[in-house]
């Protein structure tokens, strides 16, 4: 099972991959984590990497796209993995399409957009305040301190990054947009998009993202356990791979 992952900032999108990842016995292949590991181990393509970032330059997507290429060749992503940052845009898909289909005879199944709104975006975001002594984070609405203002763990006082205030969110989510429409509509014409609303408790949307995936998944997989009240646990009848 070969899943691509989308979603604006604050949709949520680690911690659903994870999720979905696990359930599904995937690797989650994260282009942040697959950048950390070559910078830090040092390979040929984390040292070419450090140099643009260090003269504050944008890595190439040739670079990229050689990195990603390495971590899908691993042992553990040949049956199936779950994209999670890349590809970012259209160019890039169509690599990462070129590249399945030349290295491995083979396509992405399904791509999966986890589908929320600006303003809903824009309250989770701006709503997080971070201790300026622990750094812990907590948020006015979903993980409020005892006392406003006030850092429950060590007593320092609570502010709000930059990053987290209003106007940067809502020009995040519009660089995101300018980058990410495109390719969402890439992927809508080539058949493989599905959308699911990415509002609501963590547990509820990983439900309603293994619901969307079930059409796609084939056996051996893992058994899931579906929130919908109850808690039934659901096997995954085999369906063919498309
Ligand atoms: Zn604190």
């Amino acid at each position: 099972m070969r899943i691509v992952l989308v979603g604006p900032p604050g949709a949520g999108k680690g911690t659903q991959a994870q999720f979905i990842a696990s359930h599904l016995a995937i690797p989650r292949i994260s282009t942040g984590d697959i950048f950390r590991y070559n910078v830090t181990t040092g390979t040929e393509l984390g040292r070419k990497a450090r140099e643009f970032m260090e003269r504050g330059d944008l890595v190439p997507d040739a670079v990229t796209v050689a990195m990603v290429r390495a971590r899908l060749a691993e042992e553990d992503a040949q049956e199936g993995f779950l994209l999670d940052g890349f590809p970012r845009n259209v160019p890039q898909a169509e690599t990462l399409k070129k590249l399945l289909a030349e290295d491995w005879d083979t396509r992405l199944n399904v791509v999966l957009e986890l589908v929320v709104e600006t303003d809903e975006v824009v309250r989770r975001l701006s709503g997080r305040r971070t201790c300026r002594r622990c750094e812990r984070v907590w948020h006015v609405l979903y993980d409020p301190p005892a006392r406003t203002g006030v850092c429950d763990d060590c007593g320092g006082e609570l502010f709000q990054r930059d990053d987290d205030s209003e106007d940067t969110i809502r020009h995040r989510i519009e660089v995101y947009n300018e980058q990410t429409a495109p390719l969402v509509s890439f992927y809508a014409d080539e058949g493989t998009l599905i959308g699911i609303d990415a509002t609501g408790p963590v547990e509820e949307i990983t439900s309603r993202a293994l619901a969307a995936l079930r059409p796609f998944v084939r056996l051996p997989f893992t058994t899931f356990h579906q929130n919908d009240g109850g808690s039934s646990s659901v096997s995954l009848l085999p369906t063919p791979e498309l």
